[in-house]
């Protein structure tokens, strides 16, 4: 074996192929005409394009995959996971085509690739298995017997499903017909097949999953579990190893079980085997996943194990490196996915363009990621778009960890779910290592209205639109005045006004409402300013979005708070709305035409208080609310500068 092909893309192509490369494999990618500006087809030696944006003609499609692979003379495919990782038709077509396939045996993805067949394979081990109904009478009256006598909830499942798709709990028997039906035609529609099976519904269970690892000279170990109970719609979201739930006593057992069940269908290579533990500490077998897994991190860092490494020696047909009591878990590791999503708003999967890519860095932090800023997040793949991955030597440094690394992620371009995640770390449950499957549902309530952006990062971003207009080139003070600069932000709806009144080129003055503060500059990069605002330094990460630049949005991140404001005076006039805080500002430049309004005289909403000639086009400005003028800060013919307070009115 000499050069390798990933039949993925992503941070699962990234991590395979540094793995790859550092054991000196020569190394092919492989991409869709959306990701050829990829960090995954640079990183690789050669890439070969396999065709359009959908998945279906390219990283689905085997034919172009194959050709890829002769083009590039490979001589062996990893197919990281998802995808075509658990097809075993796949697999045959590779070997057929006398390539290695880095992966198990086609025979035994088949039978573990459906979850009848996969219990079938166990009748004779001792590996316990959720009871339940998988029997070949597939009709409506067989399941309805079926689920009486194992009692209700119960759990409707796809045979060959996958990714949580087509399972349903159904509660009692009225409701049982209906479950079937829609699960077997999401079957049908995701997998091409609407075999069906029941199993009773564990009641608040942990997910527990063992690592298990063979090679082809019938040694087969585990390297021990992981916890992946807090998931979405049955989707892992976040996972740790070791799982608080699981005593050494514990870990022999159900590793003892999964090196069983690998045994059964003759395994090598990675793989999964995924059980259920009930509250009496029972624990049940689901399905085995048979690739690399997404969570493989947690157990590399508590096992200090490369398993991607592991794979290749196994395809190489080198017996594994270490033996069952060589194993030992040090530690623990969390790992969180981060989606491009919005978690306020079901979750939705958010598109567009990644202005700004920071992952977090630290002792005991990694970040498994294939994002570089620029990057645009598409609507063909899966919505996850990194991990973040910590360890430590408890459990409690491996969580401060995670929650700091969330802090410092900064993603600007797309809603993610880092917000969410935030809120699993710090949640009493998570922390004192209690969450179950049932952890969404009970622990998470998505804010009914978007946060307020603090008043913190609506100062900075005034003062950073400020820099952007003012203290540009290579002379910052060229352009220095003295004069305040108002902006007006756009927050879902509600106007806010904030002025910025240069004090030196490193120091402002900021008010915004009846706040005022200062804020001085410490120290800026490109995108990062380190500033001391009334004596307490941070920092805020920042840029510009560089599509929009005639009213650009700027992003800015700092601890929690991840916001994006367009000031709205530089957004096309017939756009502009007037301050609603009463600060009524020049919206362009241009000279004063008429003041129609005098100071101390009341007001009322829509009533015109002057007229501003820009662009050669006359522009009245009208009262925001009835209130009463307080000031006029303009003469006739007085030439304005955008963004120049004319006239405050107050209610
Ligand atoms: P399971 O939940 O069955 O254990 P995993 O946790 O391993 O499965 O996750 C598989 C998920 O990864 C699927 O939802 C799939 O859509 C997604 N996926 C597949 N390929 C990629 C990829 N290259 N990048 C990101 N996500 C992917
Ligand atoms: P998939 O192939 O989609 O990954 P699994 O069988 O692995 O499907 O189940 C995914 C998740 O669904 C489990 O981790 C668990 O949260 C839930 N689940 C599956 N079977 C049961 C069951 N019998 N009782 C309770 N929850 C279950
Ligand atoms: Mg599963």
């Amino acid at each position: 074996m000499n050069k390798i092909l990933i039949a993925n893309r992503s941070e699962i192509a990234v991590r395979i192929l540094k793995t790859a490369q550092s054991f000196g494999y020569e190394t092919v990618a492989v991409y869709s005409e959306a990701d050829a500006n990829a960090p995954h087809v640079s990183m690789a030696d050669q890439a070969v394009l396999l065709g359009p944006a959908e998945a279906s003609q390219s990283y689905l499609n085997i034919e172009h995959i194959l050709a890829a692979a002769q083009k590039s003379g490979t001589d062996a495919i990893h197919p990281g996971y998802g995808f075509l990782s658990e097809d075993g038709y796949f697999a045959r077509r590779v070997i057929n085509a006398g390539l290695i396939w880095i992966g198990p045996p086609p025979e035994a993805m088949d039978v573990m690739g459906n979850k009848v067949a996969a219990k079938l394979a166990l009748v004779e081990t001792d590996v316990p298995c959720v009871p339940g109904y998988s029997g070949e009478d597939q009709s409506e009256e067989a399941f309805i017997a079926a689920a009486s006598s194992i009692g209700y909830p119960v759990m409707v499942k796809a045979a060959a499903g996958g990714g949580g798709r087509g399972m349903r709990r159904v509660a009692s028997a009225d409701a049982l017909p209906d479950a079937l039906a829609s699960a077997k035609s999401e079957a049908l529609k995701a997998f091409g097949s609407d075999e069906i099976l029941l199993e009773k519904a564990i009641v608040n269970p942990r997910h527990i999953e063992v690592q298990v690892f063979g090679d082809m000279h019938g040694n087969v170990i585990h390297l021990g579990e992981r916890d992946c109970s807090i998931q979405r719609r049955h989707q892992k979201v976040v996972e740790e190893a070791p799982s608080p739930a699981v005593s050494p006593e514990l870990r022999n057992r159900i590793g003892q079980a999964a090196v069983d069940a690998a045994k059964a269908v003759g395994y090598y290579s990675a793989g999964t085997v995924e059980f259920l533990l009930d509250e009496t500490g029972a624990f049940y077998f689901i399905e085995m996943n048979t690739r690399l897994q997404v969570e493989h991190p947690v157990t590399e860092l508590v096992t200090g194990l490369d398993l991607v490494a592991w794979q290749l020696l196994v395809a190489e047909g080198e017996p594994l490196p270490l033996q069952q009591e060589d194993v030992t878990i040090q530690g623990h590791a969390i790992e969180v996915r981060l989606y491009a999503e919005d978690a306020h708003n079901q979750f939705l999967p958010s598109i567009g363009d990644v202005h700004l890519w920071q992952p977090p860095i630290g002792d005991g932090v990694r970040v498994d990621h294939g994002l570089a800023s620029g990057m645009a997040i598409t609507p063909y793949y899966d919505a996850m778009i990194a991990k973040i991955i910590t360890h430590g030597e408890t459990r409690a440094i491996a969580r401060r960890r995670l929650r700091r690394a969330l802090h410092q992620t900064a993603v600007f371009g797309v809603e993610t779910n880092r917000h969410f995640l935030l809120a699993t770390v710090e949640h009493p449950m998570f922390v004192n290592g209690e969450a179950t499957t049932n952890f969404i549902d009970q622990a998470w309530h998505p804010a009914s209205d978007d946060q307020p952006v603090s008043s913190k990062l609506e100062a900075l971003a005034a003062l950073l639109c400020y820099q952007r207009t003012y203290v540009t080139g290579d002379n910052p003070l060229k352009n220095w005045r003295s004069q305040p600069s108002t902006y007006c932000f756009d927050q879902e709806n509600r106007i806010r006004t904030v002025t910025v009144q240069a004090i030196s080129s490193s120091s402002y003055k900021i008010q915004s409402g009846s706040e005022t503060t200062q804020i001085c500059i410490v120290s800026q990069t490109q995108n990062t300013l380190r500033f001391d605002q009334d004596g307490l330094q941070d920092t805020v990460v920042y840029a510009f979005n560089p599509a929009t630049e005639s009213s650009p949005t700027l992003w800015l991140h700092s601890g929690q708070e991840t916001v994006a404001l367009t000031d709205v005076l530089l957004a096309p006039p017939e756009t502009v709305h007037v301050a609603s805080g009463g600060n009524i500002i020049a919206p362009m430049p241009g000279s004063i035409m008429r003041i129609d309004v005098t100071e101390g005289e009341n007001v009322s909403k829509g009533q015109s208080l002057l007229l501003i000639e820009a662009m050669k086009m006359e522009h009245t400005i009208a009262a925001p609310f009835d209130g009463k003028v307080e000031q006029i800060l303009v003469e006739m013919g007085q030439q304005m500068k955008p963004r120049e307070l004319m006239v405050v009115l107050v209610n």
